[in-house]
């Protein structure tokens, strides 16, 4: 059933060269980005403020997440020149920070984690001084995978836990709840000078104590860094938005994940996992 949005998800339009410069970029180097894949409520402001969340392994997923908007189905041929047209995209930019996910890729043998290195690597050789954030895939709880993506040395891995443990065959049906918690613990094992990341949405039908419960396993599985956004259904053929959390609730779900742990959180209805990403970065680094 549609559910009309709450005043505070309104979004207002921004325009602007900065926005039209980055859709060129982004089209010209027929570069995929998760912000323009997954319908992101945020795409106006981060394209205005010259950031983008590149999506690398092409655009269409192996798996069928129900929330998510990613074209699903058939996958496709990996572009070989990708790792340098998003070092010269995030050049061209001037991005001090770069976030970069990609589709999950279960008919490759790696996941595409080897892919994803390469990606690392070329950034970090020709951006100086930037900093690089990678949202994963669980590479089906391929720790060979994992080490190979830990091993081209990213600042931040993340990967977003998504909802309750309870929701995961409706929400993520290929997905297993424990392999995620696993795969953040094997990051810390594997490199403790990675920070890890997680992201959960909330709206789907789950109580305020299972949410808390995640940030709890979070915890317990070395997770230093958080974000909590409302759900926002894509469309009537997705999973529904069943709540619209408020933004009071949002701040105590931030209060009590700090309390937990967590050294950064960025809690609130419009945050997506690589919303405003640099900052996270900046603030633990301050420390
Ligand atoms: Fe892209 Fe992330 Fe901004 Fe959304 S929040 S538009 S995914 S950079
Ligand atoms: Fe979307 Fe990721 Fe699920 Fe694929 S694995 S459907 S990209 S959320």
């Amino acid at each position: 059933m549609y559910q009309r949005k709450p005043e505070w998800l309104k979004i207002k339009t921004i325009g602007g060269k900065n926005r039209t410069q980055v859709e060129k970029l982004l089209a010209n180097l027929s570069l995929h980005t998760v912000c323009k894949e997954a319908a992101c409520p945020n795409i106006m402001e981060c394209f205005s403020r010259k950031t983008a969340t590149f999506m690398i392994l092409g655009n269409h997923c192996t798996r069928n997440c129900t929330f998510c908007n990613v074209e699903k189905g058939t996958a496709m041929d990996i572009d070989r020149e990708e790792p340098e047209k998003i070092a010269e995209a995030a050049g061209t930019l001037g991005l001090k920070h770069v976030v970069i996910t990609s589709v999950t890729r279960d008919d490759l043998p790696d996941g595409g984690a080897g892919h994803f290195a390469s990606v690392i690597e070329k950034v970090r050789s020709s951006c100086e001084g930037i900093t690089i954030e990678v949202l994963i895939p669980d590479f089906k709880g391929d720790e060979a995978a994992l080490g190979t993506v830990v091993s081209a040395a990213p600042d931040i891995i993340n990967h977003n836990i998504e909802t309750v443990h309870i929701l995961y065959p409706e929400v993520r049906p290929q997905a297993d709840y424990s392999r995620s918690l696993r795969l953040l613990r094997n990051v810390k094992e594997k490199d403790s000078r990675i920070y890890t990341k997680s992201g959960i949405m909330v709206g789907l039908g789950e109580k305020p104590e299972e949410v808390t419960g995640v940030f709890r396993d979070l915890r317990e599985y070395g997770c230093d860094i958080l974000t909590i956004g409302q759900y926002i259904a894509p469309s009537l053929k997705h999973y529904p938005v069943v709540e619209f959390i408020t933004p009071e609730m949002f701040e105590k779900y931030k209060a009590s994940a700090y309390r937990l742990g967590f050294s950064h959180v960025t809690s609130g209805p419009l945050v997506r996992s690589s919303y405003h990403a640099d900052n996270a970065l900046d603030s633990l680094i301050d420390r």
